[in-house]
């Protein structure tokens, strides 16, 4: 039985990915050793650390206005390094202001901008931030009040009209940045535009939908990723980060590794680069120019994501995604009607062959991860498993005697 991997990442590879590394580890590039056993400062992996940095910027299309680095720490790590670079400078404060006053703006969307958010805040005043778009397209930011009855009284009577209008006038020229992650990992939402900014740097966390579509560059002035979702292995974090944010002061306590600026200056080789998965981001960069680039697999994703869809949307309630708009292209969250069908689908799934599909421990359900490894057949094999299910499900309900079975079970 072939088995289909829909982790969430670390996630899947492509087969013939696996297969170079196969080829390649007693003897890359005729050096007689595997790349795991190679110098940084080979002549070999100072080869390989540009060619992958030109492929990146190839595919990716960032622009010459923008440095690519290639870190470690994961994007764990940026959630701190962001802050601690580029939260120290307003436009409008000395210098000599310390960076905790210093505002950024955080548009909370789910469990990862929220953590984002939780790593900065000891470092610059976090000013946390919803998003949304009006039925026109017309995008809403609001401020998070403390007082959760007092924010859903504005919402209802969309005093966040106004506030969209002079939020970013009342910031403009103060904060450092304005953070956001473009894809939720865990709850299954993707941000459908960048937000307007007004000037204010833009920062975004890229992780689980770079390589997925294509994502505009020039506009993001901070954006970073692992990589262990759709460009290899975990253990690389990529920052593209425009040229102008370089020349802000980091913080005095920032730890070298961490520091844009001394990255940059070193070309990422300030400490030893994670060599192995820099080696599989650049397998991976050759596969997706292979499969036609970006766009391409763009669309392949959005097919396979919307097929998923259409089984949750046509199955009258038995699979349950609450998210009316902003949905995943990359990872499809769904619930079932109690924890217990939930694990029963995942208990069949596996024994079918289709792993890793619980969803985040925070939250239970059901997450398929579908980045650009997973293909449309296969994605195929999923939706017929959740026909399967559903209609064994149903079947075994009817088989019931009419006295336990009641219209309330007949999901
Ligand atoms: N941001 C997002 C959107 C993620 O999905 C993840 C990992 N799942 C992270 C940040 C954290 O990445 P890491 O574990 O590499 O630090």
């Amino acid at each position: 039985m072939g088995i289909i991997n829909f982790a969430a990442g670390p996630a899947a590879l492509p087969a013939k990915v696996i297969q170079r590394i196969h080829k390649n580890s007693h003897n890359w590039q005729g050096s007689g050793s595997s790349i795991m056993e190679i110098s940084h400062r080979s002549p070999q992996y100072l080869r390989l650390h540009r060619q992958l940095q030109k492929r990146l910027r190839r595919l990716l299309k960032i622009p010459k206005s923008h440095k690519l680095l290639l870190l470690s720490g994961g994007a764990r790590a940026q959630f701190s390094a962001v802050p601690l670079n580029i939260g120290t400078f307003s436009p409008s404060l000395s210098p000599t202001t310390s960076s905790n006053n210093i505002p950024a703006l955080y548009i909370i969307s789910g469990y990862w901008s929220n953590m984002a958010a939780k790593m900065a805040q000891p470092l610059v005043k976090v000013v946390p931030m919803l998003y949304d778009l009006d039925s026109t397209g017309v995008e809403r930011l609001m401020l998070i009040s403390d007082n959760k009855e007092e924010m859903m009284k504005a919402i209802e009577i969309k005093q966040a009209w106004q506030l969209a209008s002079n939020i970013l006038s009342k910031y403009t020229g103060k904060a450092s940045y304005m953070h956001c992650c473009l894809n939720e990992t865990v709850d299954g939402l993707r941000m459908p535009q960048l937000p307007a900014t007004d000037g204010i740097p833009l920062v975004a966390d890229i992780s689980s939908c770079i390589a997925a579509y294509p994502l505009d560059f020039s506009k993001m002035d901070l954006a970073y990723a692992c990589a262990q979702k759709n460009l290899g292995i975990a253990g690389l974090t990529l920052v593209s980060i425009n040229s102008t944010l370089l020349e802000i002061e980091a913080a005095e306590e920032t730890p070298h590794v961490l520091s844009y600026q001394r990255q940059a200056a070193a070309d990422s080789l300030l400490n030893t680069p994670t060599t192995f998965a820099v080696y599989v981001c650049d397998l991976m960069c050759e596969w997706i120019e292979e499969q036609g680039g970006i766009a391409k697999l763009a669309k392949i994703n959005q097919r396979k994501a919307a097929a998923i869809y259409e089984q949750i949307d046509t199955s009258n309630g038995f699979y349950i995604n609450t998210l009316s708009k902003f949905r995943s292209l990359t990872n499809v969250v769904f619930m079932l009607s109690s924890r217990k069908l939930e694990k029963k689908f995942v208990d069949e799934a596996t024994a079918s062959g289709l792993l890793n599909l619980r969803g985040h421990s925070i939250d239970g359900g059901i997450r398929v991860s579908i980045y650009n490894a997973i293909s449309e057949n296969e994605v195929m094999k999923l939706c017929d498993f959740m026909k399967r299910f559903k209609m064994n499900y149903l079947k075994s309900k009817l088989r019931l005697p009419s006295k336990h079975y009641s219209r309330a079970n007949a999901v």
